[in-house]
């Protein structure tokens, strides 16, 4: 793959979209191949217990990505229309795969006719847009709180959170993306319980320690006035995070695209530290990894910065 670092920005840009329009086309393309390996039923003389088994095994794709591509190839058998949006780009194989399951789920079939509306309401949606749109048809009542011993050592515990307590937990796993960048529900509990156990078990708790959530002064033998260091004080911190909503706010000159990731979000220097940029609330903003070292590499080129790249 040497010869792309030959290529000019723009080039690279056009070819990665020409291969995602290709990819598009080459799963449609491989969905009825599976059609027709089914209608065939060669997975069987191929010495595969079922089709899925035929995806997973002979094919080589993990159980997720074999029940996506099989639900998605019933999905296009059923509705022609599934095939240009897939190819578009308006419909993922993913939606497409839990829309197939959502028609199956249903006790009483729809028409064609009705799928189609469904399909056409969840066209450019994200996934969990989509999830959100086929709840709100056939809304599940929430299930009640459960948990089960699966072994000696571990339990399964099942409840249904709220739009809120999601929306914690998506914020949660921001905060928390330097240290694991994609925790497990149970790390998360685990991680919650440990913090929740410091401040209210008595045991656990230090006594008279200050309260956390008054921002901590910067220690004694580091001067914040002082030009030559790196620390910025916590309260600085805290001022850049609130201006920028705790998202990074790197915008595409050309297109004007905020980029708006709240992970692995750093404090950056509008200004660089080593060019004599200084620690006030104007020369500081926050980015995301990526965008910390996009601006990294345009502001020391890619030779200084080649320990960095992987
Ligand atoms: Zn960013």
């Amino acid at each position: 793959m040497n010869h792309l670092t030959a290529l000019s920005n723009s080039e690279l840009l056009n070819q990665t979209r020409i291969l995602v329009s290709r990819e598009r086309e080459l799963t449609a393309e491989l969905l009825w191949h599976l059609r027709e390996v089914e209608r065939r039923r060669l997975y069987a003389e191929q010495g595969f217990s079922s089709l899925f088994d035929y995806v997973r095994r002979g094919l080589g794709y993990c159980e997720a990505s074999a029940d996506r591509r099989i639900s998605a190839m019933r999905l296009l058998k059923d509705l022609p229309e599934v095939e240009p949006a897939l190819k578009n780009g308006t419909l993922s194989l993913s939606n497409a795969s839990a829309l197939q399951h959502f028609f199956k789920r249903e006790e009483k079939p729809r028409s064609a006719a009705d799928k189609q509306e469904v399909l056409n309401n969840v066209m450019g949606k994200s996934r969990r847009e989509c999830d959100v749109h086929l709840a709100s048809l056939a809304p599940e009542a929430p299930k009640r709180d459960r948990s089960r011993a699966v072994s000696a050592t571990h339990t399964e515990i099942r409840f249904t959170a709220d739009e809120e307590l999601m929306q914690m937990f998506e914020k949660l796993k921001s905060l928390l993306s330097h240290r694991n960048p994609n925790p497990s529900y149970a790390e998360l509990f685990t991680m919650l319980a440990k913090l929740a156990l410091k401040r209210l078990d008595p045991e656990q708790k230090p006594k008279g320690k200050a309260d956390k959530s008054i921002p901590a002064t910067p220690p004694a033998e580091v001067d914040p006035s002082n030009e030559k260091s790196r620390y910025i004080p916590q309260a600085l911190r805290r001022a850049v995070w609130k201006r920028d909503q705790g998202n990074c706010s790197y915008v595409n000159g050309e297109t004007q695209l905020r980029c708006g990731s709240r992970h692995l979000l750093e404090i950056h220097h509008i200004q660089d530290f080593s060019l004599g940029g200084r620690h006030t609330l104007e020369n500081l903003t926050l980015r995301c990894q990526a965008h910390n070292l996009h601006t990294a590499l345009l502001t020391h080129g890619s030779g200084v910065m080649s320990r960095y790249l992987r």
